[in-house]
């Protein structure tokens, strides 16, 4: 199957490391014009030399002022990649406002600033557009420790069926990816003891964790018109973890 973006614009939030880094990577392989969104200069500055042409912004989406000055003028975009997040794991009864309140700001109200930016200038322009909303396989299936990451994944699986019932009518699919663990900085986070880590693995079906290309694939067919009829759904890139 062959996917091709040639002549569109994507953006990707969260591009300096991780599934972020190599989503915004793969589109512009795939002819899109990419601008990168990060917080970390030295992030963005790396990837504008591995990828001569790709434009970068660095900003912290948790910080609503900035995030508008930063993308109110962004220009048109048809592809959306909502991948910014934090992991903060605390205990339920430990959980602090602090925790709690960035992790809403970075992980859920972002998506709702930055797609509102860009489905308002695809609705301008009537042009259709494609939005996925990088969720987790703990939105629907959680652990301990994660009340608040969960929650804001949760809150984000809501959203998606919600926009793709708005932005419908406009042409705009919206849809999410749930992946199980990926060794990224942040699933090291999860896993940080291998004996947890192979337990982990046991109960998946596929008895390993997600590549950060499983997911990178399935993002970039959700963007594509070859799901053309897909919105407010998702793909689980869980190793079968939920069919158990
Ligand atoms: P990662 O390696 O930690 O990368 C996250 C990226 O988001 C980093 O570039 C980070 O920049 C950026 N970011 C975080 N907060 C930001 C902010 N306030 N403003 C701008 N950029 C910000 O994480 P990942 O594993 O690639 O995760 C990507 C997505 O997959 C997330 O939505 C995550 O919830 C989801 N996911 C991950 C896993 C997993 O096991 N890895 C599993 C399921 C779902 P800085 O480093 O500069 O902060």
């Amino acid at each position: 199957m062959h996917i091709s973006f040639t002549g569109l614009r994507a953006l990707v939030t969260g591009a300096g490391k991780g599934i972020g880094r190599e989503t915004a990577k793969a589109l512009r392989e795939a002819g899109a014009q990419v601008v990168a969104v990060s917080r970390t200069q030295e992030d963005m500055v790396s990837l504008s030399k591995e990828c001569p042409g790709m434009e970068t912004v660095c900003v912290d989406l948790g910080d609503w002022e900035a995030t508008e000055k930063a993308l109110g003028g962004i220009g048109p975009v048809d592809l959306l990649v909502n991948n910014a997040a934090v992991l903060v794991l605390q205990p339920f009864l430990e959980v602090t406002k602090e925790a709690f309140d960035t992790s809403f700001d970075v992980n859920l109200r972002s998506v709702f600033q930055v797609s509102q930016i860009v489905a308002r200038g695809l609705i301008e322009r009537g042009a259709p557009g494609s939005i996925v909303n990088v969720s987790s396989k703990v939105a629907l299936c959680t652990l301990p420790n994660f009340a608040t990451y969960s929650s804001t994944k949760g809150a984000m699986e809501t959203l998606t069926r919600v926009m793709a019932q708005e932005l419908g009518v406009h042409k705009i699919r919206v849809n999410t990816v749930n992946p199980t663990v990926v060794l990224t900085n942040m699933g090291k986070k999860v896993c940080p003891d291998p004996r947890d880590a192979a337990a982990m693995k046991k109960r998946i079906p596929l008895k390993k964790f997600a590549e950060v290309e499983d997911v990178v694939h399935s993002i970039l067919f959700l963007l594509s018109d070859k799901a053309a009829m897909t919105t407010g759904s998702g793909i689980l890139v869980d190793g079968g973890y939920l069919a158990s």
